[in-house]
């Protein structure tokens, strides 16, 4: 085997702890980057003990110099309440991220890997969502600092492959939960996990009948080191995401089953622009990445997400 040096930015946070881990876990070297804004020390302080592994404080809106063979940029905030407290810093992240990164990679020839977003499709008007669908996004609502940052780092990734021959790669990741997402992040799995956990009321957004495709953690990050792995022509976007899709309500339900919790389903209004439906097409997935598809169902995976939120809440049964 050989030991690559890796560097993944946003790796202090809930999808890019969880990469390290694997990383370092096959052999490699990773270099972690993170500003602690959603993400924490926390999250990988397991990993410190590791010589392979090495943290740094920084913000991807400045350049960054460092020797790697491989960059994950994973650094952005993105829960809706995280993005929207400061929507100029959200842009920036994405955007100057992105192109230090690029610049990074150009520089020392790297591979560069992009997490975009099944945001990049918007409210979307085709069901269900293909690679090749151009989305519906309104570039001046709420949602937009993380859409359109998004949108554009796709568009700066592409133009620094076909202009400087960078070789790129980007994975759209569909809505995806697991242990280490921040218990306040206000995102629906880990808010009706520490609802029902803590006997308070479910809080479901407009009627419930909006509905989303959940993947579990390691199902993601199975689909990422796969989309690294793969030759310089395949550069995506590819879709990764779980295509069971759920209405929030069922998912309420679920939650409710699965933690034998008393709570309550109250309805809350609609935040703007909520997307009505989402559920990825993978069928370009599943044949770039090597037969790559979600093997962790829904319930299996909140039943390892609730354990992880008993512990962190101090409520062990
Ligand atoms: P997260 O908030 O847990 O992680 C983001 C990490 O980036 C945090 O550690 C944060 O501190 C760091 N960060 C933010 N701004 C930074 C900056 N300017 N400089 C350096 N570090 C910065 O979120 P996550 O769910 O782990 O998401 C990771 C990536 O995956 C993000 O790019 C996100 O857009 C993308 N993504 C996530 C999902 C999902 O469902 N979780 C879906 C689609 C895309
Ligand atoms: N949602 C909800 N209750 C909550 C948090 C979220 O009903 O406490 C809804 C939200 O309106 C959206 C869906 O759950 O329709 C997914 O929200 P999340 O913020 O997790 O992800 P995103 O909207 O970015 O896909």
């Amino acid at each position: 085997m050989i030991r690559k040096k890796i560097l993944v930015t946003g790796g202090a946070g809930f999808i890019g702890s969880h990469l390290c881990e694997r990383l370092l876990n096959e052999g490699h070297e990773v270099i972690c980057l993170d500003n602690y804004f959603t993400g924490s020390k926390q999250n990988v302080i397991h990993l410190l003990t590791n010589p392979y592994f090495e943290l740094i404080r920084h913000d991807v809106i400045n350049p960054f110099f460092v020797e790697v063979d491989e960059i994950y940029n994973l650094a952005c905030p993105a829960s809706p309440i995280h993005y929207q407290y400061n929507p100029i810093k959200t842009i920036k992240t994405s955007v100057m991220g992105a192109i230090n990164m690029l610049g990074l990679a150009k520089r020392i020839r790297a591979k560069v890997l992009q997490a975009s977003t099944s945001e990049v499709y918007g409210d979307p008007k085709i069901h269900p969502q293909t690679e090749e669908y151009w989305g519906n996004v309104n570039p001046i609502g709420p949602r937009s600092c993380y859409d359109e940052g998004k949108r554009c780092a796709e568009s700066l990734f592409i133009n620094y492959y076909k202009q400087n021959k960078v070789r790129i790669k980007i994975v759209r990741i569909f809505n995806t939960y697991g242990p280490r997402m921040h218990p306040n992040d206000g995102r629906v799995v880990s808010n009706f996990i520490v609802q029902a956990l803590k006997g308070e009321d479910i809080t479901v957004y407009g009627d419930g009948t909006q509905t989303r495709s959940f993947q579990y953690i390691t199902d993601l990050i199975e689909g990422m080191v796969r989309m690294m792995s793969t030759s310089d022509e395949v550069i995506g976007p590819i879709n990764i995401g779980n295509p069971k899709e759920f209405s929030i309500l069922e998912l309420a339900e679920i939650v409710i089953k699965l933690t034998k919790s008393k709570s309550k389903i109250v309805f809350k209004p609609l935040p703007e622009d909520d997307p009505i439906q989402r559920q990825p097409n993978i069928t370009l997935a599943k044949e770039l990445l090597n037969g790559w598809e979600p093997t962790v169902s829904l319930e299996e995976g909140l039943i390892y997400t609730i354990e992880y939120f008993k512990k962190e809440l101090n409520l062990s049964d």
